[in-house]
């Protein structure tokens, strides 16, 4: 089936940067969010950005035009998939919530049609079992900022079928991305390896090893690193870092994986980064 239509569900962080992504490739986009406020910003978001290509040079004022005009917003999930030819997931990082979404989905949705999620970190297959077209769910995992970022994790589930994840490949590479092909596992490859360093570098603050500061700077200059653990944290919210360590450690069921009492701890104390004013760092 060619791909004309794609229905974007979550119009927050990601959502918009996705949709953002696929009209300004050629793609005809509906924008769907349960809160009309968060449609009306991600539009805001996507049009200040595009905004900034055009200063920058990289972008003509006639195709931000025809980006944004190829973008219309939804707020009914049912209708909004019904001529989809291909529907993206990026709704808050909830099983219980995505569950609905999937089965929502899967009933309204033209038969045949790819459904892709890009959950950080729960399973595709425990998802994909939420449908009854598990062959047709696959995990296409963006990386913020989606318009910026070149990496897209895709994510099979154990019955994804090859010719699925051929034309979410295809897919991916024509909107400007690298894809890399991976199996369905906790945390996938980027969130296995980067959340343990993210921990580690908080032992090593809550140790008093070094300050965060020091740690940061220990991991730019000498692992070259364009940004220490501990600010990445910040810019990744430090209760989703959480969420995800307690995925690999549930997970995998190596203590590992453990999230550190001082991560927990600030999230408790609704320190979470960069988005609450203060987490390693102010802002
Ligand atoms: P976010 O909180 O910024 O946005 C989520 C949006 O989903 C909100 O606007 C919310 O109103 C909407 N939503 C909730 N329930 C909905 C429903 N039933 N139907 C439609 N919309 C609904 O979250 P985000 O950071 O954009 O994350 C979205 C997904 O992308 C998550 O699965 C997350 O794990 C994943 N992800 C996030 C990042 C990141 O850096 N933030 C990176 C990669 C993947």
């Amino acid at each position: 089936m060619s791909i004309k239509n794609i229905t974007v569900i979550g119009a927050g962080t990601m959502g918009n940067g996705i949709a953002h992504v696929f009209a300004q490739s050629g793609y005809d986009v509906t924008l769907v969010d349960v809160a009309q406020a968060a449609l009306d910003k991600a539009i805001a978001t996507i049009t200040s950005n595009l905004a900034r290509q055009v200063k920058k040079g990289t972008l003509t004022e006639a195709d931000q035009a025809a980006t944004l005009a190829r973008i219309q917003t939804q707020t009914d999930l049912a209708t909004s998939v019904k001529s989809a030819d291909f529907v993206i997931e990026a709704a808050t990082e909830r099983f219980d919530l995505k569950k609905v979404i999937f089965a929502t989905l899967d009933a309204n949705a033209p038969a045949g049609v790819i459904l892709a999620t890009n959950t950080s970190s729960i399973s595709v297959t425990e998802l994909a079992a939420c449908t009854g077209r598990a062959s047709h769910v696959i995990g296409m995992h963006f990386f913020n900022p989606v318009p910026v970022m070149k990496l897209v994790e895709i994510i099979r589930g154990l019955a994804t079928t090859d010719e699925v994840y051929a034309t979410v490949k295809a897919l991916t590479e024509a909107v400007g991305k690298t894809p890399v092909e991976v199996n369905d596992s906790p945390g996938f490859v980027s969130n296995r390896v980067l959340m343990p360093m993210i921990n580690e570098a908080i032992y090593c603050v809550m140790e008093g090893v070094a300050t965060p500061e020091d740690i940061d700077t220990v991991m730019k200059l000498g692992m070259a690193h364009p940004m220490g653990p501990l600010q990445l944290a910040d810019f990744i919210g430090l209760d989703v870092c959480l969420a995800i360590l307690n995925v690999l450690h549930e997970g995998l069921g190596d203590t590992k994986y453990r999230a550190c009492p001082l991560l927990k701890k600030m999230v408790a104390a609704g320190r979470l980064g960069k988005k609450s004013g203060q987490g390693f760092y102010k802002y």
